[in-house]
């Protein structure tokens, strides 16, 4: 349990029910039997020692909690006010997280999503609730990391997965970026003004528009990330930037293929423009045929297989984890977050949830557990939880 938390809830400011609507939400811890990968007394020290001497950061998150009742999910979504998971990230091993807020499902006054208004609504709001406790303290430059690793906290990092809602207006990048904002997805699963979305069939790559926005995203010292992007829209990007970029949340199309997923080309482009790379867990993205049911051995394939085309210091973690049924929300938001186009071209075994990866609480302890009981130096798990993306966001943030 981390010492920096003293209890707070979101929006405990105000009063439930008189102030706003209240939804029941789903257990932040336990919702599913919690699962930790069993080590041996030895092993057990390495673990600690690891978790104490490294900073240990989630390229990709959702930390946030949605209903207990799936049923009340689009409600509590229109509502623009999400609720942020303290207690569980409380249990967490975490010293930085990347939020990325609600995504496709921010659909509060829109049926499509990602309008400008309703990604500000979404950023002020969760920014408010921030601002009323400190035991996530924002994350918007390195020395803040050091802090909350000092002080027993945790760095929030806002991320947008998609540029769509800058539009045709390069400052918004400055806007959000002045909102917190610190790294941004050139296009979420459909294309938009910048560039192609990985569900469709052709992809014209970077456009024009695109090409400036990139140029803006590099002077203003926000993070690009690839994770969603059209294949050619992906090494139009690597190409274009001056700095090197993200894919925060992947996994290896040589491994499964699915759109989701990224060929070996583009992990090795990014790889080789001094870019990292974040393994994804979301239910049903990194499977693999030795492991046909989604789990942290399939998971830590993909990992395995990535370090071996690109190399140690291109690698991290993204699980992409949130509290709460991700694949009850993965059925009810199917449009919304492309699931049937990304994941069209193979069949997997359907789970009710990635064992060992559920949540964040429980899924970077797992993989750094995995590291140590398969061997990996200290040096290595020290790149892999956080110095790759330190050395990354060292260069690209201003
Ligand atoms: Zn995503």
């Amino acid at each position: 349990m981390k010492k920096g938390y003293r209890g707070y809830r979101s929006y405990d400011y105000l009063e439930a029910e008189h102030d706003y609507q209240y939804f029941k939400l789903a257990a932040e811890v336990g919702r599913v039997k919690p699962y930790r990968l069993p080590l041996n007394q030895e092993e057990e020290e390495r673990f600690e020692e690891m978790i104490s001497k490294n900073l240990i950061i989630s390229l990709h998150e959702h930390p946030t909690i949605i209903p207990e009742q799936l049923q009340e999910l689009e409600q509590y979504e229109r509502q623009g006010r999400e609720a942020t998971a303290f207690a569980g990230l409380a249990e967490s091993c975490l010293d930085v997280i990347f939020d990325n807020m609600m995504d496709g499902t921010c659909v509060i006054h829109s049926k499509a999503g990602w309008k400008w208004e309703d990604i500000i609504h979404d950023i002020g709001m969760r920014t408010c609730d921030i601002d009323h406790q400190d035991f996530l303290i924002k994350g918007e430059r390195l020395d803040d990391f050091y802090q909350a690793k000092t002080e027993d906290k945790i760095a929030w990092v806002k991320s947008l997965e998609s540029a769509t809602m800058i539009e045709n207006e390069l400052e918004r990048i400055e806007i959000l970026y002045g909102l917190g904002v610190r790294m941004i997805g050139i296009t979420y699963s459909e294309s938009n003004s910048l560039g192609n979305g990985l569900k469709e069939k052709q992809d014209g790559g970077l456009t024009i528009f695109g090409h400036q926005a990139v140029e803006r995203m590099n002077k203003v010292g926000m993070a690009i990330d690839l994770s969603h992007c059209g294949d050619q829209t992906a090494l139009d990007v690597i190409a274009a930037s001056t700095k090197p970029v993200f894919i925060s949340h992947i996994g290896a199309r040589a491994l499964w293929n699915i759109k989701r997923l990224k060929p070996d080309e583009i992990l090795k482009a990014c790889a080789a423009a001094g870019g990292v790379i974040g393994v994804e867990a979301a239910p049903h993205t990194t499977i693999t045929k030795n492991n046909p049911d989604h789990n942290l051995e399939s998971y830590m394939e993909h990992f395995e297989y990535i370090k071996e085309l690109v190399g140690i210091d291109h690698l991290a973690f993204g699980p992409d984890t949130l509290y709460g049924d991700h694949v009850g929300l993965h059925d009810l938001f199917s449009s919304n977050m492309s699931i049937e186009e990304q994941t069209a071209t193979t069949t997997h075994q359907k789970i009710e949830y990635v064992k060992g990866l559920e949540n964040p609480s429980e899924a970077m302890e797992n993989i750094i557990r995995w590291l140590v009981k398969h061997n990996y130096s200290a040096e290595e798990i020290s790149k892999v939880v956080g110095k790759n993306i330190l050395r990354v966001l060292k260069e690209v943030w201003n």
